[in-house]
């Protein structure tokens, strides 16, 4: 057969293959639902050519959804809130070690698993968020100042179910063992200006209408009120600061949010592509601001809001310890009589 038409007849068949051939895809599990979320995952298809295909829920909803579907899980990538879910997803077994130099010189050591299961790409602060009228800023120090006499019944928190609780409390033992938290949990529960009610956002509220004077609360969303479209809400965020405690006073409880790739990864390679992406500067960008909250990968310049926050300086504990010190936590909060 002449050269020309067998190289014409491979082109072809070269051609119908590729065609034929199933388009690369990734599949993510995620519990964040935010509209910028899309964009994100809009702009990797744009950047990769693999498509996404998405599958929202809750964390723990997603996480006993991957355990059921067991080796035939189509899951690719969990997204997930918390170190202490991010934790949990580990000890079932969801996650598996990936090995990744750009995820590894990018994001810092205490921000990321130590076995590569899981990686953060935002963080987030539970900061202390006071009424300007009946604090001043240089009375605040550090959470366990917070267990001091003289705020008794002036303190707003959440349950002691919420995950967000655990977690500052793991973090505590973390650093200075059960039976100091303990004492701490103690002291701090005694000083509640009411019997935990409401999310963190009923806890700004109450600081701002003077139920309490102080509520301990997650950044982002003193954030959202401030930022919100809702006249009512901007107004609350009015009354209040939020001060991140200083080095001096064991710096600031941070928290994230993150991912990994699912132990039985179809698409493997291209789940270990997206976390590489989550890294790049308008992702981290677009991540982050979803819900607000802090990148985890340097530079990347903040919106207004969070610059007029100021800067804080994290306690430098391995948020994977949340995780591992959650069950502990729980029975410290409980023995302390936090409802
Ligand atoms: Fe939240």
């Amino acid at each position: 057969m002449d050269y020309f038409i067998k190289t014409t007849i491979s082109i072809i068949a070269l051609f119908i293959l590729a065609s034929c051939s199933e388009p690369e895809v990734i599949n993510i599990y995620s519990a964040r639902h935010y509209d910028t979320d899309i964009q994100l995952y809009d702009s990797f298809t744009e950047e990769t050519g693999i498509q996404v295909n998405l599958i929202e829920g809750g964390s723990d909803e997603l996480i006993e959804r991957i355990k059921s579907e067991g080796i035939n899980s189509p899951a690719d990538i969990l997204i997930t809130v918390d170190a202490g879910r991010l934790w949990r997803a580990e000890e079932a077994d969801i996650f598996q070690s990936i090995d990744s130099d750009v995820l590894n010189s990018l994001i810092p050591a205490e921000l990321r698993d130590p076995e590569g299961e899981w990686y953060a790409f935002s963080k987030r602060v539970r900061g202390i968020i006071y009424n300007k009228d009946e604090v001043s800023r240089d009375e605040l120090e550090g959470y366990r100042q917070l267990a001091d006499e003289k705020w008794s019944g002036r303190i707003c928190i959440r349950s002691s179910n919420n995950i967000y609780n655990q977690s500052l409390i793991a973090s505590m033992i973390q650093s200075y063992g059960t039976e100091e938290t303990e004492e701490w949990v103690e002291d701090f529960v005694s000083n509640f200006a009411r019997s935990p009610q409401g999310g963190d956002t009923d806890q700004i509220k109450a600081v701002a209408a003077g139920q309490c004077d102080i509520a301990v609360a997650n950044h982002y969303y003193l954030a959202r009120l401030a930022t919100s479209s809702d006249e009512d809400d901007r107004r609350v965020t009015e009354a209040v600061d939020i001060y991140f405690p200083g080095e001096e006073y064991g710096g600031t409880h941070v928290n994230v949010s993150g991912a990994g790739v699912v132990q039985n990864s179809p698409n493997r390679s291209n789940a270990i592509r997206f976390l590489e992406y989550l890294t790049e500067e308008e992702s981290q960008r677009l991540y982050s601001l979803g819900n607000l909250e802090y990148p985890v990968v340097e530079s990347i310049e903040l919106p207004e809001i969070l610059q007029e926050f100021g800067t804080f300086e994290s306690d430098a504990v391995n948020v994977e310890s949340y995780g591992r010190n959650n069950p502990e936590a729980i029975r410290v909060m409980d023995r302390a009589g936090w409802r």
